[in-house]
């Protein structure tokens, strides 16, 4: 089978997405750091299915790690993303170059309020979502797609794209897609690569102990014991916990008692030297 096309620069992304768009396609866009798994390709499929050209976009971006982060020893696995991306029948791989998106001299970011400064990663990771933001505003501009699709599993991430899009007129309609779970729940990831074996089987305490409580949060007990409880046992279980927190959906503020808002259970906890996110709607 051949494989995926693979574009490096500006020019011949957008060659290529205009000439799909001139035939009335949709295109859509899925901005990933490539390390690909089932998570990924569940968003290429999302596309698919609405009929759209699928454009990935492949990219380690240096802006939305901390100097303390992994952007060094982060997965670079691209021969197999690409082999990947070939067989989920994606049309187009976007591969920058660092200079292609943060050119001699890059001097503008994207700043953000409302969900992207709710607490959550944003507490732990400060520049995170400027960085985020600013890339993913630079992907939509460059490749100008129809859609863009992102993973639940990065809520925080999903509403603070959404909200940009929106705030800035960015003329992208972004989507979100459900996260993609290990048969035992653990939240795919790739940085589930660095677990040991031991801290693969603790893992399993943070999807346990979410679902257990957004359970009987949706019985209706009361929102803050029963989230100390589901604190108290991720910690038991060995990891270091940043937050464990019951949100509402879109905006992210805070919901001190289930009354009938939309409402997401987030959680970041670190075990060994790996740090996992998860979410999950109430
Ligand atoms: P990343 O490569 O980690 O930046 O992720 C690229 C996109 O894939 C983001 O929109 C993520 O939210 C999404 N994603 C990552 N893991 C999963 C998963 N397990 N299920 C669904 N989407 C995911």
């Amino acid at each position: 089978m051949a494989q995926v096309a693979v574009v490096r620069t500006v020019k011949a992304l957008r060659k290529v997405v205009e000439g799909w768009q001139a035939e009335g396609r949709q295109v859509a866009l899925v901005p990933t750091m490539g390390a690909l798994h089932e998570g990924h390709l569940s968003l290429v499929d999302a596309a698919r299915r609405r009929r759209a050209r699928t454009v990935v976009s492949i990219f380690v971006n240096p802006t939305q790690f901390a100097p303390t982060e992994d952007f060094s020893k982060y997965p670079r696995t691209f021969r197999r993303d690409r082999a990947m991306l070939t067989a989920a029948k994606a049309d187009l791989i976007f591969a920058p170059m660092v200079d292609e998106i943060y050119p001699d001299g890059f001097a503008t970011t994207v700043s953000l309020t409302g969900p992207a400064q709710a607490g959550l990663e944003d507490r732990f990771r400060p520049a995170h979502f400027a960085g985020v933001a600013t890339v993913v505003c630079k992907l939509f501009t460059q490749c100008r797609p129809d859609i863009a699709i992102f993973g639940e599993k990065d809520y925080q991430q999903l509403q603070v794209v959404s909200r940009m899009a929106r705030d800035l007129d960015l003329g992208v309609k972004v989507i979100g897609s459900p996260t993609i779970r290990e048969p035992d729940g653990l939240a795919m990831s790739s940085r589930n690569r660095y677990l040991s074996p031991a801290d693969r089987t603790t893992a399993l305490t943070l999807h346990r102990a979410m679902s257990a409580a957004a359970q009987r949060l949706r019985a209706g007990e009361a929102v803050e014991p029963t989230l100390e409880e589901a604190r108290a046992t991720i910690t038991g279980a060995g990891f270091r916990l940043d937050y464990l927190e019951l949100r509402e959906a879109v905006t992210l503020l805070p919901v001190s008692a289930m009354s009938g808002v939309e409402a997401r259970l987030l959680v970041a906890a670190t075990i060994g030297a790996t740090r996992l996110i998860d979410n999950i709607a109430v």
